[in-house]
Formats: structure tokens, sequence, C-alpha cells
């Protein structure tokens, strides 16, 4: 069992919090992302959970063991940073033995585990160089390496692509993510690049203000993110004020909208009478008859190559909408229709 429990967890610097009663449980062999915008509160939590800062509220336990006051290096966890933190003067082989050699693990277990690591990552033709002679996505896999020989039952990762060009990022996430399952670790992987926590998590913590605002798979925060926040930041979204006029109890929601009367489908009855609801640029059908006719004038039109990018003006607002048919113009008038059920209910209005 190598799971991860937050209780209530407080983070203050001073007047202000930086992580306010996060209370989350990470299951062991899962991968979990801490996604949001820049000063969210995601390094300030990674750094709680390795030792690094102690909490001034709460309580964190690493597979059952309340580890709240414990020491990085009593805990059985490893960290991975962006800069890759190698030791310059020592060779890849050297930068790799460090921990194993500082914990006095025995010589043939250091081997095996080191064998295990340098196959895995195919590091066997680097390990005379020195850092500096290495590519940035190489190093990068040094530093993996140096944290996975340690056998962690969990491995923090704070943005370990963000250094690296597009294309390489994509092969060591994949790279990543394959490891973790293969030696089934406990992750939990600090980013704020959401294609990145979409792709290579079980769960994605989207975080806001020092809050948890959702926890849940990537397919969830996608087709059913719960607040106006997790909407916007989870791919693109338009969202709007309404107003519920008639529930009919068979989960058809009828609302008053600035666009007009819209249809909504949902299994959770609304909270209040006046909510929120967003739909994805993508849902809106160009081409259909159906429920929800909306009648728009193109603004803007970025082609993407698969489908285009339409800005619409409808009832003095902006709207996104998408579209496989390229021939659309700027000053076009659209027509489209939205399914009920790809409208979604977010958070009652205050
Ligand atoms: P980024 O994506 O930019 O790295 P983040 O979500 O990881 O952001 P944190 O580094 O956790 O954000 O910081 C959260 C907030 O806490 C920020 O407003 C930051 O300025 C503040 N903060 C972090 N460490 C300290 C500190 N030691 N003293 C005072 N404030 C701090």
């Amino acid at each position: 069992m190598s799971g991860i429990s937050a209780r209530n967890l407080k983070m203050e610097f001073g007047d202000f919090v930086a992580v306010r009663d996060v209370s989350f449980e990470v299951g062991s062999g899962e991968f979990v992302t801490l996604l949001g915008p820049s000063g969210c509160g995601k390094t300030t939590l990674l750094k709680m959970i390795s030792g690094f800062l102690t909490p001034t509220g709460g309580e964190i336990h690493l597979a059952g063991q309340n580890v709240t006051r414990t020491p990085p290096e009593k805990r059985d966890t490893a960290l991975c940073f962006q800069s890759y933190a190698l030791f310059p003067h020592l060779t890849v082989l050297e930068n790799l033995e460090f921990g194993l050699r500082q914990k006095k693990v025995p010589q043939a277990d250091r081997k095996e585990r080191l064998d295990a690591v340098i196959g895995n990552l195919d590091l066997s033709l680097h390990l005379s160089k020195l850092p500096n002679q290495l590519s940035g996505g190489q190093q990068q896999r040094v530093a993996l390496g140096r944290a996975l020989v340690m056998r962690p039952n969990v491995i923090l990762f704070d943005e370990p692509l963000s250094n690296l060009d597009a294309k390489l990022r994509d092969q060591v996430r994949i790279e990543i993510r394959r490891i973790q399952q293969d030696f089934g670790l406990t992750a939990i992987y600090v980013t704020h690049d959401q294609a990145e926590a979409l792709a290579m998590s079980d769960r994605v913590f989207v975080m806001n203000g020092g809050c948890i605002e959702q926890a849940d798979t990537p397919e969830e925060l996608y087709s059913a993110p719960k607040t106006s926040f997790v909407a916007d930041f989870i791919g693109s979204a338009n969202v709007l004020d309404a107003e519920v006029t008639s529930a009919n109890g068979n989960g058809e929601i009828e609302l008053s909208t600035a666009l007009g009367p819209l249809v909504a489908r949902t299994d959770t009855p609304p909270q209040s009478s006046r909510v929120k609801i967003c739909w994805r640029p993508e849902h809106a059908d160009l081409s259909a008859n159906g429920k929800n006719r909306l009648t728009a004038r193109v603004s803007h039109r970025a082609f993407q190559g698969h489908f285009t990018d339409l800005h619409v003006e409808a009832s003095g607002a902006e709207y996104r909408v998408q579209t496989s048919k390229p021939a659309i113009r700027e000053g076009d008038t659209v027509t489209f229709s939205l399914q009920p059920e790809q409208i979604v209910l977010l958070e009652a209005m205050a």
C-alpha cells in the first residue's frame, strides 16, 4: 500500500494562504496530476507531500503513516524537477548511483537496480558522459533514472518537461507514464499544461486559488466540468448565465438565457433556479436541424486543418464554434443546434 491521503492541508506564508483546507486520497499506483494556473498552489502542495514544506494545518499520510512532520529524506518519496539538478562533475553512471551510495544500498542490489533503470531508460550509451555532454531529453531521463533507482513508493514530478521542445516532451511523457505503470509507482505530477495532464493522468486535480476545484478522470473533467473555472480551463467552453424555467422530471430542463430559450438534459436536478451552463465549441452542429437552434454572425475565423474555429456573435456576446466546413467566411450568418445532453449545468450562481 503506497497511497497518499491528505486531510485539511493548509499552507500559510504570513497572511497569505497558498493552500487552503485541501483533502484528497491518491490510490496506490495511481497517476494524479495537479493542474492549474500559475500561483494556484501546485508546487506548494507538492512540497508538502515531499516534506520540503511543513503544512501550517492538516495532515499527510503516506502508505498509512502520518508523515506530516517527517523530513524529506525519511519519506519514501522521490522528486523529479524541471531543472534536472544533475551533479555537473559526475558522469551519468555516478549521478544515477549517487543516492544508492548515500543510502548504503549493498553492491549487488545497487547493480540490479541500476541495470533495470539503465535498460528501461535507454541510457547505456551515455553512462560515461558528463551532464553537459547530453541533450535536454537525455538529461531529463537521467534525472528520472536517479529518482527511479531509489525505488520510491511515491514519485513526485514538478513540471519535469517544461524545458524540452514539443516533440521531445511528447516522447518523454510517454516514457514517464510507461515507467510509472511498469514499476507500479504512485505518482503526483505538477503541470500547467492541460494537454499533458489529460494525456498522462488517471485523475487530474484542477486547482484554483489554493483549492482543488474538481478531482476527476480526464474524460469526466472534459465532459462534466462542475464549475465555470474548470469548464474554461480544460479545453474551451462557452459559459453563460441561465434561469431554470421548468424541469419536467425526466431529466429535461428548460432554460432562459441571453441566447433565447434552451433545453438541457441532466441526471442531477439543479440546486437553484439561477445557474451557469456551458457547451463546447465542437458540439455546435451546423448541419443538423435539431433542438436548441441558434443563429449567429461570424466575426472571426481561424482555419486549423481538420476543423475551422469560428468566433460568432449573438445577442451582444461572443461564442466559439467549431466546424468542419472551411467555406464559412467572416460576416456570414450561421445556424447551429446543440444537443440537450451537451449543455452542461455548472455551479449555482451566488
Ligand atoms: P507556478 O505554476 O507558477 O509554478 P504554482 O501553482 O506552483 O505556480 P506555488 O509555487 O505553489 O504556485 O505558489 C502559490 C502561491 O504561494 C504564490 O502566490 C506564491 O507567490 C506563494 N508562495 C510560494 N512560496 C512562498 C514563500 N516561500 N513565501 C511566500 N509566498 C510563497
